[in-house]
């Protein structure tokens, strides 16, 4: 390492009077630092350098450019480069590509990407944002003309203009993330007929599969052909400008257009080739100031490797928010202020045709992936507001919590309303390292248009802290095929006929006070309702009775969601 990289940025040996400070990337996190950095520093010379046409775009709204809701691509321009040179005096230039870092001479190297025209320029400071590139897996035909991936405004733009140009009809979706369901349903909404290859069984990985059960449901109940647990192979050209996707499993699906959602990688590329550090993740490894391993290099947004904060470990997490809160970190530290960036949560919303499917911290797959082991779960079901209110539309919820601690780890929802709020909620006592029982006792605003006297984030805290003190001992999911346990159904006949869990008893609540009596004793009683909310009450009745019930979290709304992924027998 030479000495100039233990130099610390606020030295001036490398300087002159004004700190010239360049940014690699314009959006999320570089035009927020940027404008951060400006308000607190006056006297720097902040240059952005951008390889695309445009600066602070909303790549979140690009989705829906493509399925025309936004209609006017000037709405996706955030702030433009004249704002940024007019009210922040901060120098843009796009369409130029910065090529090389060249740490010792404390240069970049920036192509001109209209001209061919090659410079050097000075940095004291250098702040990295170039985002993450969509995955595109080196198999044959995805190079092919109509085989998309949405990173910037060009692609959009290219993609309205091929379905309209090639009126086309038929679409093929690859990958069901975020990215992935908001094409589906932007180009539902442009009325093609749209087909989602998956290679996991579930779409949404970041959740756990038995929650987005009723999200795949709802995608073919609205004529979205799924083909989950089978992977892209190839795409191939026929009929002219026809394609074809065809699966690892040998699946043709037609398709006037191809779009790739598979994923993002970081573009580590130039700070690979400086020799700053990478991390076990693929991201550039930064300090909780967002400080790269060189002193005069600071790297924000989808580019960067950052704590999770539930499991300590390294992530990386190409999210809008975090990227924001990282450029505003990396300015504030930039001009020498005290500040730390707290880690990420992963807190996520995505509307996919009506419903709304939203998380935030752990999901159960990734703590077991972590080797965390004492934890527990409940599941519920509270409509979104009172239920005697016109319109109640039913929240399925499943929050994750530390055992004996009860603290939060975890929640995903997915609704027609009110979704979004409650993970926020939750995410926000998370943020604070909350427990369920602050849940139990948070005081959210309450009208019966919009919420109930127990709330839902209220009700999922409760539930949780009945598990936790023993007042409703639960019940496992996953030993359902193989407990020794009498499964107790306590709906009413006609709900129980409607449909139940195989080799369940039916004992209604209603009956139960005059007829607990014909249960045994010696075994212990996987008790069932609808929700759980019966099955709870009776729980309560039958400890105080002498009897070892256990509640089966969610009742059978919750069976039949992990039934139809295939989690329980
Ligand atoms: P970016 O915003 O990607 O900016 C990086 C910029 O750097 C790019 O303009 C790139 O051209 C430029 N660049 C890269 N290398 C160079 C170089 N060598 N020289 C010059 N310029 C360079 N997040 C959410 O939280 N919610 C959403 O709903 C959401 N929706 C999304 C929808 C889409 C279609 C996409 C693509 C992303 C979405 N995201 C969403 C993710 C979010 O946009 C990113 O996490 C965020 O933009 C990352 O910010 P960034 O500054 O790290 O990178």
């Amino acid at each position: 390492m030479s000495n100039d990289m233990h130099r610390q940025p606020g030295d001036q040996t490398r300087t002159s009077a004004r700190r010239r400070v360049l940014i690699v990337g314009g959006v999320a996190g570089g035009a927020s630092c940027a404008a951060r950095l400006r308000r607190l520093d006056e006297s720097a010379e902040i240059v952005v350098f951008d390889r695309g046409p445009y600066v602070s775009f909303a790549n979140c709204g690009l989705p829906y450019y493509v399925g025309n809701i936004i209609a006017d691509e000037g709405k996706l321009l955030v702030v433009s480069s004249e704002t940024f040179r007019d009210r922040f005096k901060v120098i843009v230039h796009t369409d130029t590509e910065v090529t090389a870092i060249d740490r010792a001479a404390g240069t970049i190297t920036a192509r001109d990407l209209r001209t061919g025209s090659v410079r050097q320029e000075r940095y004291d400071v250098l702040v990295l944002s170039p985002g993450a590139a969509p995955i595109r897996p080196p198999l044959p035909g995805v190079d092919l003309p109509g085989v998309f991936a949405v990173r910037g405004i060009p692609d959009s733009r290219r993609i309205r203009a091929w379905i309209v140009d090639r009126g086309a009809k038929k679409a093929v979706v690859v990958g069901g993330g975020f990215i992935g369901l908001e094409m589906v349903e932007n180009l539902i909404h442009r009325q093609l007929s749209v087909a989602l290859l998956e290679k996991l069984t579930q779409v949404m990985p970041p959740l756990d599969p038995e929650m987005v059960a009723p999200v795949m449901e709802h995608l073919e109940a609205s004529g979205v052909r799924l083909h989950l647990g089978d992977g892209l192979a190839r795409i191939e050209q026929r009929h002219g400008d026809g394609l074809v996707v065809v699966s690892e499993s040998g699946a043709e699906l037609a398709a006037d257009l191809v779009i790739l959602a598979i994923g993002v990688r970081p573009e580590t590329g130039l700070a690979q080739e400086a020799g700053l550090r990478i991390g076990a993740r693929g991201g550039i490894v930064v300090d909780a100031q967002m400080r790269t391993s060189d002193p005069h290099i600071w790297a924000v947004g989808d580019v960067v490797e950052v704590e999770d904060v539930l499991t300590g470990q390294e992530t990386v997490l190409p999210l809008a928010g975090p990227a924001n809160r990282q450029g505003r970190v990396a300015a504030e530290s930039i001009a020498g202020r005290a500040t730390r960036f707290r880690g990420v949560q992963a807190t996520a919303v995505v509307g996919v045709l009506g419903m709304t499917v939203a998380s935030t911290g752990a999901c159960e797959k990734g703590l077991r992936r972590a080797g965390v082991a004492n934890f527990e779960k409940v599941y519920l079901h509270p409509g979104h507001h009172a239920d005697y209110y016109p319109g109640a539309q039913p929240i399925h919820l499943k929050l994750l919590f530390s055992v004996p601690e009860g603290r939060i780890l975890g929640a995903q929802a997915v609704g027609r309303e009110g979704v979004e709020k409650r993970i926020d909620v939750i995410a926000t006592a998370i943020q604070f390292k909350g427990t369920v029982h602050d849940l139990a006792e948070t005081e959210l605003c309450y009208a019966p248009q919009f919420g109930a006297a127990k709330d839902p984030v209220n009700l999922a805290g409760m539930i949780a802290e009945n598990a936790l003190n023993g007042d409703m001992p639960l019940a496992d999911w996953a030993q359902l095929g193989s407990t020794q346990a009498l499964l107790v159904d306590v709906r009413e006949p006609e709900e129980f006929a409607a449909g139940h869990i195989p080799g369940c008893v039916n004992l209604p609540l209603s009956q139960m006070r005059h007829r607990y009596v014909e249960l045994p004793k010696d075994r212990e009683l996987w008790v069932c309702c609808g929700v759980g909310q019966r099955a709870y009450y009776a729980t309560r009745f039958l400890a105080q009775y002498g009897y070892r019930p256990r509640n089966l979290s969610g009742g059978y709304t919750t069976y039949q969601a992990l039934k139809a992924v295939a989690m329980v027998p």
